[in-house]
């Protein structure tokens, strides 16, 4: 028998047991709105021309494989991401008010500080999220030892943010513990806070002494603006609220699989970098040895080549302009399909989700019925929006929903 012959079976994945289905269905009209991977209009795989003339460069420079012995990856990577993150202005972007690890994307961030918040947090190690949240949150923070609890977010009824209960539910937090927050283009919901909403949040988050997490996945994606998107943790950094950012390069670079981000603690002095800096070796060294080269060197020669940071911008315009298209399309395809619904809420959202409130069941209808996979909690994935099958879903949509 083998060793592990009898260990529980695991719970299967959402998200891949939709994907399963969905791969399993023969149907030629199927869609797939279960998965947060931005693609072109034909449904295909995108690679971001900058990301190919970066690879390029990078190529014929004929580097050498050698482990990276630094924890940043390079000072250049550390800088341009201090500056495309908090920006340039911002009073922790100095030397001594911040540290800034490469990461294995937003994920393997969001990993590596929990780690380092649970075994070094000071205060309670109870990370408050949202109701709901990306449900790998509560994953990932409690495989590496936080506590984790919930505050509300999301009002079902009006299918809006249900900011009174949020800032009520923060109130009451105890004080000295943590809370996490999604930078922009909440997943699952689609609703953010507006900035003054970011301003009270700030207040009150200083006035409970806690410590924020800040899961910055979409920077760019909601907007097209890098610089608007960030202003939910510019305002906690005006604010003086401390926090740990996790940032992705997943979706704002199309780098999915290539796993690049980065890590930024706020700190209040030269002391305390090194504090953290040396309790990141061992951490590092136990989960990763060195940080990987090649999603670092792409990042690095977009950021260090004008040409090359120009047509990112570009394309992260059109990234989140093909999101609000689609969007707008679905709505009025839903119109022209009679329903009387009111659907707006899929253009006050924002980025790569939309929370539909659909039940369960119209949920099962549209994938046994019509060939749609979404997640069952009414998570609908904007990227599998396309121009071609909008109205093909919008006439679905409106049949389980009439
Ligand atoms: N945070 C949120 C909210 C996400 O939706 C995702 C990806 N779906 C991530 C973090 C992590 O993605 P990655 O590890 O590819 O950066």
């Amino acid at each position: 028998v083998g060793w592990f012959a009898n260990i529980p079976m695991g719970e299967k994945d959402p998200i891949f047991g939709i994907l399963d289905a969905f791969l399993n269905d023969t149907n030629p009209s199927k869609v797939n709105l279960s998965i947060g991977i931005f693609r072109t209009d034909d449904n295909k795989p995108f690679v971001l021309e900058c990301v190919r003339k970066a690879e390029k460069i990078i190529i014929s420079k004929n580097l050498d494989k050698e482990y990276c012995v630094l924890l940043g990856g390079s000072p250049a990577f550390q800088k341009h991401n201090l500056d495309y993150t908090l920006g340039p202005d911002c009073e922790y972007n100095q030397p001594g008010r911040n540290i800034c690890f490469q990461s294995l994307s937003g994920c393997g961030a969001l990993s590596m500080v929990s780690q380092f918040l649970s075994r070094f947090f000071p205060g309670r190690k109870v990370v408050y999220m949202s109701d709901p949240t990306w449900p790998n949150h509560a994953n990932v923070l409690e495989s590496m030892g936080l506590e984790t609890a919930y505050h509300r977010y999301y009002d079902a009824e009006t299918v809006s943010l249900d900011f009174c209960g949020m800032m009520e539910d923060i109130h009451k937090i105890p004080k000295r513990s943590m809370i996490l927050f999604q930078s922009i283009a909440h997943n699952p919901t689609g609703f953010d806070p507006t900035p003054e909403q970011w301003n009270e949040i700030a207040e009150e988050v200083k006035k409970r002494k806690l410590y924020a997490i800040v899961d910055n996945a979409y920077q760019g994606f909601a907007s097209g603006d890098s610089d608007k998107d960030a202003q939910s943790f510019r305002i906690l950094a005006k604010h003086r609220v401390k926090f740990a950012l996790c940032n992705s390069f997943s979706k704002s670079l199309g780098l999915y699989g290539e796993r690049i981000g980065s890590i930024i603690f706020l700190t209040d002095s030269q002391d305390e970098v090194q504090r953290i800096y040396t309790q990141f070796i061992p951490l590092t060294r136990a989960n990763y040895q060195n940080p990987p080269l090649h999603g670092r060197r792409i990042v690095e020669e977009v950021f260090t080549n004008p040409e090359l940071s120009k047509i990112w911008k570009k394309e992260v315009v059109m990234m989140a302009g093909q999101l609000k298209n689609v969007r707008q399309l679905l709505v009025q395809n839903l119109k022209e399909a009679g329903s009387k619904r009111n659907w707006d809420f899929f253009t006050t959202q924002i980025g790569m989700f939309s929370y539909t409130g659909l039940s369960p069941q119209q949920i099962e209808r549209l994938s046994k019925e019509f060939h749609i996979y979404m997640l069952r909690c009414g998570r609908l994935a904007i990227p599998g929006l396309t121009t071609k099958n909008v109205a093909y879903v919008a006439k679905c949509l409106h049949k389980v929903t009439s």
